[in-house]
């Protein structure tokens, strides 16, 4: 077998510890018909240059980490550095930094990722010291580089998420100051054609992913 030589694009799909790949491509646009324009545009990784931020907010299984996914696949072949994690992860990632007395350094390399992906924010809220690191991210990147954040709790439920409203209005502030925000609709995917319409109290923290 001929082992062709990765390219710049897919050293930085594999080095963005995606979940799965997923592309925009592979997207059934008839699920979420109102965001395929939206999408289309910053899949040409644009907002990535201007350091602009993409919000996803919907109920589980609608595509937010699928369609997350796919931008950070498109603006990685526009040449751009890209990390995906979860909000946990990333909280994770942050306070071993902070301890070992490193933050200031961390947050600096990793603006050198043009754009950085957190996934399911809400899904467990934060201890304050979490929430005040994952503000700090947020600051640093706020007009330098680009955020992808993913939800299923509208902004208004972002304060039991910080343990802050203060925090967290302070936090989405900067996020949406330069920002798209899309919000996908409907039934999760993952349970189309099995006679399940809805879930139990998506409406307020979900737990299941
Ligand atoms: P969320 O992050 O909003 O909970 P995901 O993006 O993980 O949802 O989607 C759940 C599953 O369904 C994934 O396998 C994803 O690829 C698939 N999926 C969701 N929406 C679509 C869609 N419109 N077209 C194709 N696959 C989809
Ligand atoms: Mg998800």
């Amino acid at each position: 077998m001929l082992v062709m030589p990765a390219s710049g694009a897919q050293l930085r799909i594999r080095a963005a510890g995606f979940p799965a790949r997923k592309t925009i491509e592979e997207f059934d646009w008839d699920a979420q018909p109102a965001v395929r324009q939206q999408i289309a545009s910053l899949a040409s990784g644009g907002f990535v240059t201007e350091a602009r931020n993409v919000v996803l907010l919907g109920p589980p299984g609608t595509g937010k980490t699928h369609l997350a996914t796919g931008l950070g696949i498109a603006a990685a072949g526009h040449g751009h550095r890209v990390l995906f994690a979860t909000a946990t992860e990333w909280v994770t990632r942050l306070t071993d930094a902070h301890r070992a007395g490193r933050l200031p350094q961390e947050l600096v390399r990793l603006r050198r990722y043009g754009l950085i992906i957190v996934d399911e924010v809400g899904y467990l809220p934060f201890e304050q010291d979490a929430a005040n690191l994952f503000f700090q991210l947020v600051s640093s990147r706020y007009e330098h580089a680009s955020l992808i954040l993913t939800s299923n709790l509208p902004f208004s439920g972002w304060g039991g998420v910080f343990g802050d409203q203060a925090v967290a209005a302070a936090m989405i502030d900067r996020v949406v100051h330069h920002a798209d925000v899309l919000t996908l609709k409907g039934a999760s995917y993952r349970l189309r054609n099995r006679g399940i319409d809805t879930l139990p109290s998506i409406k307020t923290q979900d737990t299941a992913d």
